[in-house]
């Protein structure tokens, strides 16, 4: 067991604790770090969650990335992806809707491609959100190539 963020060798409390909290194996240092970005930014749980599963599987992503009017749950900035986490996708009312399809909108305008993923899918299906956004990636990335 080793703290995914520094390799640090973990002790059973330790990993007892972050994955008890957080989900994740983290060394105290780095999760005592998460639990101060959840205090501070009120990130959500998945997007830790997710972060690490994308990190394990190759892709560096970036926490609470603030794209100058507002913070990014997750940026990939190589291809200009930010993901968003739903929290509460089953209460999403109509005018939530609205604003959201307005800040995809603006995304795209500036090159940006926004996805949502259900906080749900997360805790449920973790390799399989994985494995589809490195598909989207991988997808930017050839798109990317054409326009350039
Ligand atoms: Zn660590």
């Amino acid at each position: 067991m080793t703290c995914v963020e520094c390799k640090k060798e973990l002790g059973y409390l330790d990993h007892k604790n972050a994955i008890d909290s957080l989900g994740v194996e983290l060394c105290s240092h780095h999760h005592g770090l998460m639990l101060e970005l959840i205090r501070k930014k009120k990130t959500p749980l998945e997007a830790i969650q997710l972060y690490y599963g994308l990190k394990e599987a190759g892709i560096q992503g970036m926490l609470e990335w603030w794209d100058g009017k507002k913070s990014i749950d997750i940026a990939i900035s190589r291809v200009k992806l930010n993901i968003e986490i739903d929290s509460e996708y089953d209460k999403l009312t109509e005018d939530q809707a609205i604003n959201q399809l307005e800040e995809a909108m603006h995304s795209f305008k500036n090159g940006f491609t926004t996805i949502r993923i259900p906080h749900i899918l997360i805790r449920n299906y973790l390799n399989e959100t994985v494995q589809n956004i490195i598909g989207i990636i991988e997808g930017l990335k050839a798109n990317i190539k054409v326009i350039n």
